[in-house]
């Protein structure tokens, strides 16, 4: 058995990643206490790499961070890197980014999630990254209450519903999380165990 530590204080991070892997010999836990490290990458991959830094001095064992983000190709890919911090609430980011789209046609709303990881050992070595993503088109409202963030105003034409219409083991199956996870569990598999 593995244990990994998640770099995150976001609890729905926790519950989609051990929903999405398989591995009953993985087992991952989050990291205890206050952990706030200063995200001042230039990028997804950046970010992720300090935050899995940050917590290995902490943890002293493995640990796994991820760093995500909404890419609106209307907004030259923002809000991005800063996706947490668009606007002070989760209703108040959806607002300005709804606002901000106001006078995009349907056609011009395509956006995408992307999923940074960074995997690193005790010693704070990074052993692996891994990048994934889903794209999908910004709704003209919020629709559905499952998942968090920007889930509620991002459609996936495939389904026809946005993220937070769909029934979490579907999120889990095509999410930029689950995209990025899968391949960083079969890396974990061949290389560390
Ligand atoms: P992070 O915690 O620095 O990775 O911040 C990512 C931000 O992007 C979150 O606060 C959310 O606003 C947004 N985000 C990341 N993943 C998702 C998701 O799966 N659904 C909706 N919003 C997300």
């Amino acid at each position: 058995m593995i244990k990994i530590i998640l770099a995150t204080s976001n609890p729905h991070k926790l519950e989609e990643i051990n929903a999405i892997n398989k591995n009953p010999e993985i087992v991952f836990d989050v990291i205890q206490g206050d952990f706030s490290p200063v995200e001042n990458g230039r990028n997804f991959i950046e970010n992720a790499i300090i935050k899995a830094q940050e917590a290995s001095k902490i943890m002293n064992t493995y640990c796994l961070a991820d760093d995500s983000g909404l890419c609106v190709d209307a907004l030259n890919g923002r809000p991005g890197i800063y996706s947490a911090r668009y606007a002070p609430t989760q209703k108040e980011k959806i607002k300005k980014l709804l606002n901000e789209l106001n006078q995009v046609p349907k056609e011009k709303r395509q956006a995408h999630f992307t999923c940074a990881m960074a995997l690193v050992n005790s010693k704070g070595e990074i052993i692996h990254t891994q990048e994934g993503r889903v794209e999908g088109v910004i709704d003209y409202e919020a629709k559905g209450t499952n998942g968090f963030g920007y889930d509620p105003i991002f459609y996936v034409p495939d389904y026809k519903q946005t993220i937070a219409q769909l029934p979490e083991e579907i999120k889990n199956t095509i999410s930029h999380r689950a995209n990025a996870l899968i391949p960083m569990i079969k890396w974990i598999e061949q290389n560390i165990f």
